[in-house]
């Protein structure tokens, strides 16, 4: 059997229980979480994505990634507080179960939770919203872009993370790239600076395949939620998902290097462009304050009509 590449003397050569094949390294349990972490550190050093000195709030949801993400933050010595958006999801109780989850992870860590009702805050929920129409996936993740970014300008975070991890980055790249959205190509970086009314947003784990998160997870026995969110839209991006997940198969690493290479040789070319490529300038809104593509911006125009109190 392989023996831990990390064990310091052959005498104290532990068999590897972990093989990553897309660093072909193997690794006993050990080794393997200090490795997940260091190379956690490296991600955030290489990008330049913030530094020990700086408040930095994660966007956690209460699954295993943002979890991961918020636990070796911490452990790595980052002063790094949660947020909660409370979605009001009842079915299989999966918006109680997720806060219960985040609840249990800051009183482990110590750490600061700041949650978010949504139906205090706009008078709905997104049941509510999915009852009247059939794209509240993306008015989901605005409302949740939109407390992320106000809460941290109002708290004083100089930076939002989420648990975004390479295969969410591979898949959507491909996406992006099959759908020839410039768009997106054009920013598609793992951390986007302070601009515009925006507070400065990174993804530390995007160079994280999602099976090791699942297992730095399951060994550091964090408590996370395994179940995915029941009403999610299943679209597209579940078959691109998919279609990564066979290349990978057959040579391990693609994934990896499909991302990276994309970054370091495609993305300096669109991006040289990413002001013609945006579709509509952005304005601030005049009700909330917030940088929108119009005003009042969908989540004030959302309170409205659903007749919520909160600002
Ligand atoms: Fe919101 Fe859709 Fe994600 Fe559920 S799957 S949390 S409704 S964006
Ligand atoms: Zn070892
Ligand atoms: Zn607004």
């Amino acid at each position: 059997m392989a023996r831990c590449r990390l064990c310091r003397s052959e005498r104290e050569r532990t068999p590897a229980e972990i093989y990553l094949p897309a660093h072909r390294l193997p690794l006993c349990r050990k080794h393997f979480l200090s490795w997940f972490e260091r190379y956690l550190e490296r991600t955030i050093r290489t990008f330049r994505m913030f530094t020990r000195r700086e408040r930095i709030l994660v966007a956690v949801s209460g699954g295993k990634d943002s979890l991961t993400l918020w636990q070796a933050l911490v452990n790595l010595g980052y002063e790094a507080d949660g947020l909660f958006v409370y979605l009001g999801i009842e079915e299989n109780s999966f918006s109680l179960l997720s806060r219960r989850a985040v609840e249990a992870m800051a009183e482990r860590l110590g750490r600061p939770l700041h949650v978010v009702d949504m139906k205090s805050e706009l008078g709905f929920t997104i049941p509510d919203l999915r009852r009247k129409t059939r794209k509240y996936c993306s008015m989901c993740g605005t409302v949740k872009r939109h407390y992320l970014n106000s809460l941290a300008k109002r708290l004083g975070y100089s930076v939002i993370v989420t648990g975004h991890n390479l295969d969410d980055e591979a898949s959507s790249l491909l996406g992006n790239l099959l759908n020839w959205n410039l768009k997106y190509l054009s920013r598609k970086y793992p951390v986007l600076p302070a601009e515009r009314g925006f507070v400065r947003k990174a993804k530390p784990l995007c160079r994280h395949y999602e099976r090791d998160i699942r297992l730095y997870a399951e060994l550091r026995r964090l408590p996370y939620l395994a179940e995915s969110c029941p009403l999610s839209e299943e679209a597209i991006r579940p078959f691109y998902a998919e279609l990564m997940d066979r290349l990978e198969e057959r040579a391990p690493g693609t994934k990896l290097r499909f991302y990276l290479d994309y970054l370091r040789k495609a993305l300096p070319l669109f991006a040289e462009h990413k002001e013609e490529f945006m579709e509509r300038d952005l304005v601030v809104c005049e009700r909330c304050g917030e940088p929108a593509v119009g005003s009042p911006c969908l989540v004030c125009r959302l309170r409205e009509e659903f007749g919520g109190a909160g600002t």
